[in-house]
């Protein structure tokens, strides 16, 4: 009996896959189960669990954690989800390391760019808003998990950490169903569990002004997370200035960022990936690169505006 299990269950190995519109963009996974049942439930937990971290965190939604805590924060200090206050720490730790290139409070301004109707703050909102881009201003009281701003007009947004840090959700969901080998992606946020029975997994980093889908670069990948930033993912053009106007914001002045096209960064967990792709797409070539060298455990490979590609000191082949 238990040998005619062994079997069925084998004969019912494969590949599963799904792919969902979820936290504004498009959530994937792919993995491998020898269990049909064990894979169905595989699948839909870990969209479940996507859609609830969307639920938690979203801006957009008015009766998310993360939008009541902007409403409440800067009248008193406002008791923090365990999971919030992971991400809110960790938002902070690197606004620390990036000297404040990466800062959640980019929000304060940022939540008045609407990139589906082409709109961005006046430069008289944009002055007076700017103040309240400070991440100094957040007081994250860890003893009692609080947070209060210290500033009327502060919103924050997850928007460059939550795709990362649920891609880490999901891969531990998975895992502890069983699955090995896998690939998990929310938009520009990708973690790969496994291999493919010896082969790696092929990542692309799309060519920033190329047709939609056309690979500038395949990478083999294996046991690692992927995070891009990109200045094509949303965007418009001024029609007044011709500028492309997209979603990463340069916390200093309020204005998009005109350094990079895209940064792809290499490391353990999207929750980590996500915030330093974001991080270096703000610093630049330069300063992006001198971050990422100086960190254990990371890569970042940087498209800039003329198409050139710049890597950081690990993918670099010897006497380079
Ligand atoms: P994507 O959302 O395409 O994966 P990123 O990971 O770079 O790209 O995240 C961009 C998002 O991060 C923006 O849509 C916005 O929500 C948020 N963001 C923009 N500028 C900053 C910034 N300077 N610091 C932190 N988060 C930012
Ligand atoms: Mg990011």
């Amino acid at each position: 009996m238990l040998f005619f299990l062994v079997v069925t269950s084998s004969a019912n190995a494969e590949w599963y896959s799904d792919t969902q519109a979820i936290m504004g963009t498009e959530v994937s996974l792919t993995f491998w189960h020898e269990d049909k049942n064990l894979a169905a439930r595989a699948l839909a937990d870990t969209m479940a669990e996507m859609r609830r971290i969307d639920r938690q965190l979203s801006p957009y939604k008015e009766d998310s954690e993360l939008s009541i805590v902007n409403r409440q924060a800067a009248k008193s200090p406002q008791r923090l989800s365990r999971e919030l206050l992971y991400l809110v720490d960790k938002s902070l730790y690197f606004s620390g390391i990036s000297e404040g290139a990466f800062d959640i409070t980019f929000a304060s301004l940022g939540w008045f760019y609407n990139y589906r109707e082409k709109k961005q703050p006046s430069e008289g909102q944009r002055s007076s808003l700017l103040p309240a881009v400070n991440y100094q201003l957040l007081k994250l009281d860890k003893s009692d998990g609080s947070l209060f701003y210290q500033h009327e007009n502060i919103r924050i947004d997850l928007g460059g950490i939550a795709k990362g840090y649920a891609v880490d959700r999901a891969v531990n969901l998975l895992s502890a169903l069983g699955v090995t080998q896998a690939t998990v992606s929310a938009g520009g946020d990708s973690r790969v569990l496994g291999d493919k029975f010896g082969k790696q997994w092929l990542i692309g980093i799309k060519n920033p002004r190329g047709s939609k889908g056309e690979a500038a670069i395949v990478l083999p990948l294996s046991n690692t997370a992927v995070s891009t930033s990109g200045d094509y993912e949303r965007y418009f053009i001024d029609e007044a200035s011709g500028e492309r106007v997209h979603h990463i914001l340069n916390p200093r002045t309020g204005k998009p960022t005109r350094s990079v096209a895209s940064v792809t960064v290499l490391g353990p967990q999207g929750a980590d990936t996500d915030p330093l792709s974001t991080s270096v797409f703000v610093l630049g070539v330069e300063r992006g690169l001198a971050l990422i060298n100086k960190l254990d455990n990371f890569d970042c490979i940087i498209i800039d505006l003329a198409g050139k590609v710049h890597y950081s000191q690990g993918l670099m082949p010897p006497n380079s």
